[in-house]
């Protein structure tokens, strides 16, 4: 893609359009391979961004040439009113697509207000369909919650929905095939996400990643051969597939096993302001105190500039040089 002169572009050439906007740390379940069970540190509610210091902000990113929203935590949908801050990005000139990650909990008593706001993507996090399975990776018995919301979205018109499922070893396999049977007969592409070192307790090691590759193969052996589908946008991470039938698709974010820094398109805002170049940085800029202390435009386009300017090419993690940020996943905005 051709960026506008003058915008977010990286010291590798790299057009930055894409910004995932994080709006709490907190949660209203307990996934393991992301947050601790219990003693959370949730970061003070005095130091997240308010809803209209989220959208001077993205007003400031598009300006540059940020299109592309996804709003994350944490759980969004447990931030109070969250289809109000929808509705104030949704109607900002130059966004062309916003999409929302959620667990899905409380998806089926919000999904009309997100609508009416104007929301249309969801990525709803669902593992597995079996409920005492669900209630032992989250802490939480909340299966059939996560069900009705997609019931409800999906009778509302949402689309496209897909369903991010989180690909552990000797967790996620038996699972891999009902969800995409799943996907296949509601209509829903199933994402397998690879296990990142973003957990909060230190779990994750390279043998604990189930890969695209063996995904794959067991996809293709008990369901039908897939085939690759160009995504119309190269600098999408998902490597996508299509059944052959010609019923359903199914993508993987290959993080660990098939890196996609090199076409890398995202800046990230965390829920108590600070900006980051990736999801792996181990250093981030405070916007918050910019935001507050009323600093002109050029000041933030400044400093998301210069963020930009300091990206790296790629994460490290199949490095021994890699350091896992401090932050895990919920904290940062996954
Ligand atoms: N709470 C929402 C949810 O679960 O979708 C949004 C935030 S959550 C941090 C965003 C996504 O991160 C989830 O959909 C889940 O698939 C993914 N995730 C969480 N921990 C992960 C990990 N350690 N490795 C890979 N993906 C992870
Ligand atoms: Fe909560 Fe999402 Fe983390 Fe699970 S992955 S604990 S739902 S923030």
């Amino acid at each position: 893609m051709n960026a506008p002169p003058h915008q977010l572009i990286d010291g590798f050439g790299r057009f930055h359009d894409n910004l995932r906007i994080s709006v709490t740390d907190r949660c209203n379940i307990r996934c393991y391979y992301c947050m601790p069970e219990r003693d959370v540190q949730f970061i003070d509610r005095h130091e997240i961004l308010s809803f209209e210091e989220i959208e001077q902000f993205v007003r400031v990113a598009v300006s540059l040439g940020v299109s592309k929203l996804r709003v994350t935590g944490g759980e969004p949908l447990v931030r109070k009113d969250l289809h109000v801050l929808i509705r104030k990005l949704a109607g900002i000139e130059g966004i062309r697509d916003l999409a929302l990650t959620t667990n899905g909990v409380l998806l089926a008593e919000q999904a009309e207000t997100l609508y009416d706001a104007g929301l249309r993507r969801l990525n709803v996090h669902l593992d597995t369909l079996d409920r005492e399975k669900f209630r032992q990776i989250t802490r939480r018995d909340d299966l059939p919650r996560v069900l009705e919301g997609l019931d409800a979205a999906q009778k509302l018109g949402f689309g496209p929905i897909k369903i991010n499922a989180v690909a552990v070893k000797n967790l996620l396999e038996e699972d891999i095939v009902p969800l995409a049977r799943f996907g296949r007969e509601r209509g829903i592409e199933v994402r397998y996400i690879e296990f990142m070192p973003l957990d909060a307790q230190g779990l994750w090691d390279r043998g604990k990643v189930l890969t695209a590759d063996d995904m794959l193969a067991r996809l293709a052996a008990e369901i039908g051969p897939l085939e690759v589908v160009p995504d119309p946008d190269p600098r999408a991470p998902a490597l996508e597939y299509r059944f052959r039938d010609g019923i359903g698709m199914i993508g993987f974010i290959a993080s660990v096993s098939r890196p996609f820094c090199l076409n890398c398109n995202r800046i990230r805002l965390t829920s108590d302001g600070k900006l980051r170049y990736c999801l792996f940085a181990l250093e981030e800029t405070d916007v918050k105190g910019l935001l507050r202390s009323g600093a002109p435009a050029d000041e933030i386009r400044r400093v998301i500039h210069e963020t930009v300017n300091k990206k790296w090419l790629g994460h490290e993690i199949n490095t021994a040089k890699f350091v896992a940020p401090p932050r895990p996943m919920y904290s940062i905005g996954g």
